[in-house]
C-alpha cells in the first residue's frame, strides 16, 4: 500500500515503448490511429515494429473513423477491481479500417450486447486518469 485508502487496482500501467509511443501520444489527444506499412500499405494494430507481411520497418499512420462492429465480447462479473463498474462488458470490434481493437464498454447493458452490433470509439480517462479508447453502442 502507498498510503492510499480503500482498495488497489491491480491492472497494469500501460507500457509505453519505442514502438507504441505514437498510439499513446495521439490517445492522449483523443485520437485513434492505426500504423499503416509505407511499401505495402497493411494497417496494423496493435502498434509492432514491422509488417506481418512484408517484413518492412517503414511505417507511418492514418486516422481511424472510430466505428466498427463488435467481433466478440466478453462479459466480467469477478474478480472485480475498482479501476471498473461491473458487470464489465470487454468488447473485440473490428474497426471500419478493418483492423481490431479491444476496448472496455463502460456502462454497457450485457443485455443488449451482441456479435455485430455497431459500436464507436470513445476516449475517456483510466482508473489511473490515462486517455484511452472504450467502446460504445451506436443506437440509429
Ligand atoms: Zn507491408
Amino acid at each position: 500500500m502507498n498510503g492510499a485508502s480503500g482498495p488497489q487496482s491491480a491492472v497494469p500501467v500501460p507500457v509505453v515503448t519505442e514502438d507504441n509511443a505514437f498510439w499513446f501520444a495521439a490517445a492522449r489527444e483523443g485520437r485513434l490511429v492505426i500504423q499503416r506499412c509505407v511499401p505495402c500499405g497493411e494497417l496494423r494494430h496493435p502498434p509492432a515494429p514491422t509488417c506481418a507481411l512484408c517484413r518492412s520497418f517503414d511505417w507511418d499512420c492514418v486516422e481511424a473513423c472510430g466505428r466498427g462492429t463488435l467481433h466478440s465480447y466478453a462479459i466480467a462479473y469477478y474478480p472485480k477491481d475498482p479501476a471498473f463498474d461491473y458487470p464489465l462488458v470487454i468488447g473485440l470490434a473490428e474497426l471500419a479500417e478493418g483492423v481490431r481493437i479491444v476496448a472496455d464498454m463502460p456502462g454497457a447493458d450485457p443485455s443488449r450486447i451482441a456479435i455485430g452490433l455497431p459500436v464507436e470509439v470513445v476516449f475517456a480517462p483510466h482508473y489511473r486518469g490515462e486517455l484511452l479508447p472504450t467502446l460504445r453502442e451506436v443506437r440509429s
